[in-house]
């Protein structure tokens, strides 16, 4: 039953339903579409009473994807387009090459010319001059003369082939030819690249390095791409110190802050600066009404402690759609909205909030920015070492290694436990409708990788 369960999806979803592709990105200047009531729930203060219900992680999964369209486009620079995503057709307004050219370096002439020749009968022509690439033969190729050209060159007016230098022997103006050339051989045709009007790539493209070389080919200088999603970090905790800072008494070195800016970028996302924040209200307030965003995360207070300010606020300023989710970790994660803004408040300790960025702010800065929703690195499946327990109703992210071609649960499970996530290659997603998962059971790894390990020798 798990083979079904983990088909193609994002994160967390059995349903694989998206394709990556750009939505009419020029009709949306921002990504979100018609509001849903699901607010009024969220409403109550939970500080000290704990939730009243939690979702399912494919409710809100259900809700992103409803609420989120790719951003405009932006025109951005050939130089610093590779792994943007096109928001537009792009079609050539060039041939490629615009003119003949040789393919070898040799002699160009007039293929007829050179019929009979052979290791013991070479034809001699007349060599009139030489073309290089960039530096035409003004002349004419007229019958019985050759001229000199390097791979790239136009081929001179007259000439219509080219014999490669291997079997030509010059020597004072006259060159030996002991082979044929047929017609139209070892010449590059205009246009054998590319043509005027060629669909050379379409919307929705992640482009890559030989895609910016073939944009630059046929002369572009910018292209319209999908616009990055500008994300606004809002750390909140008393107990944190900024990172690069050494951990003193009971205060810690915030490294959410590190790890969400990391998967931040990883997912095309555009970091705003951002500070720590005390755990109160009004500043916390005001950065999340001040952020000029697409995407406010909050780490930390996202809970229900009496320090935990964010899930009212958001609900007050604007609407807090959930709060509360049936996974483990990151259950007291949170997702709303302030004006066009969309506000993921995620757990402070360390694993949740890896786990929820990966589950809900992930997906949704990817959407935004025009790609794929899909877990975007690869994946394995291979049998359990050990069994997996889990709750029917909870959705568990299940850091885990990969060894001998087995996949081994980390026995430590503690949300505050960063170094589980080290040691992990991957996670397993145990959906909700199970209750573990058996020894044996091929499961689907998602990798945090795309390289294979090498070996590396200290
Ligand atoms: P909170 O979600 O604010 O209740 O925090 C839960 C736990 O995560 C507490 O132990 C916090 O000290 C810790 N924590 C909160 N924010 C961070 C952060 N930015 N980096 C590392 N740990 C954090
Ligand atoms: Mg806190």
């Amino acid at each position: 039953m798990e083979n079904q369960v983990f088909a193609g999806g994002e994160i967390g979803v059995s349903s694989p339903d998206e394709t990556g592709t750009v939505s009419s990105p020029q009709s949306e200047s921002k990504g979100f579409t018609s509001l849903h009531n699901f607010g009024a729930r969220a409403m109550r203060d939970v500080r000290m009473k704990g939730f009243a219900e939690r979702a399912d992680v494919e409710e809100v999964q259900d809700f992103l994807r409803g609420q989120i369209r790719s951003l405009a486009s932006e025109a951005v620079n050939l130089l610093s387009c590779v792994g943007r995503v096109l928001a537009e057709d792009v079609r050539a307004e060039v041939d490629v090459p615009g003119f003949a050219r040789s393919a070898m370096d040799g002699y160009a002439v007039r293929g007829e010319d050179t019929f009979g020749a052979g290791a013991y009968d070479t034809i001699a022509l007349g060599v009139l001059g030489e073309a290089l690439p960039g530096k035409p033969f003004a002349g004419r190729v007229e019958r019985g003369s050759a001229i000199r050209v390097m791979t790239g060159a136009p081929i001179p007016a007259g000439a219509d082939a080219v014999v490669m230098a291997e079997v030509c022997e010059e020597s004072e103006g006259v060159v030996e030819i002991s082979e044929a050339v047929a017609p139209h051989k070892n010449i590059g045709a205009i246009g054998e690249d590319i043509r005027v009007g060629d669909l050379v790539l379409r919307t929705g493209r992640r482009l890559r390095p030989q895609d910016a070389g073939l944009l630059a080919s046929i002369g572009v200088r910018t292209s319209a791409c999908v616009r990055r999603p500008r994300v606004q970090l809002v750390i909140t905790g008393d107990e944190l110190l900024p990172a690069g800072s050494q951990p003193e008494g009971p205060r810690i070195v915030d490294s959410n802050s590190v790890v969400v800016r990391s998967l931040v970028a990883r997912d095309g996302g555009e970091l705003l600066p951002f500070e720590i924040l005390p755990d109160r209200p009004e500043i916390i307030s005001e950065a999340l009404r001040g952020a000029d965003a697409d995407v406010v995360i909050v780490t930390g207070g996202s809970s229900v402690g009496t320090e935990d300010h964010a899930p009212r606020l958001v609900a007050e300023l604007g609407s807090l759609d959930f709060h509360g989710i049936s996974m483990r970790p990151s259950s007291p994660t949170g997702v709303g909205r302030i004006d066009d803004r969309l506000v993921f408040l995620l757990p402070g300790n360390p694993v949740s909030c890896m786990c929820a960025y990966e589950f809900f702010a992930g997906p949704s800065l990817r959407a935004l920015g025009g790609r794929s929703r899909e877990w975007p690195h690869r994946r394995v499946r291979l049998p359990l070492a050990r069994k997996i327990s889990s709750a029917v109703g909870r959705t568990d992210y299940v850091r885990v290694a990969v060894e001998s071609e087995k996949v081994i649960p980390i026995a430590t499970s503690g949300a505050s436990i960063l170094s589980s996530t080290v040691r992990a290659d991957g996670c397993v997603i145990v959906p909700r409708e199970l209750e573990g998962m058996g020894e044996g059971a091929e499961v689907e790894v998602l990798l945090y990788d795309d390289e294979m390990p090498a070996e590396v020798t200290p």
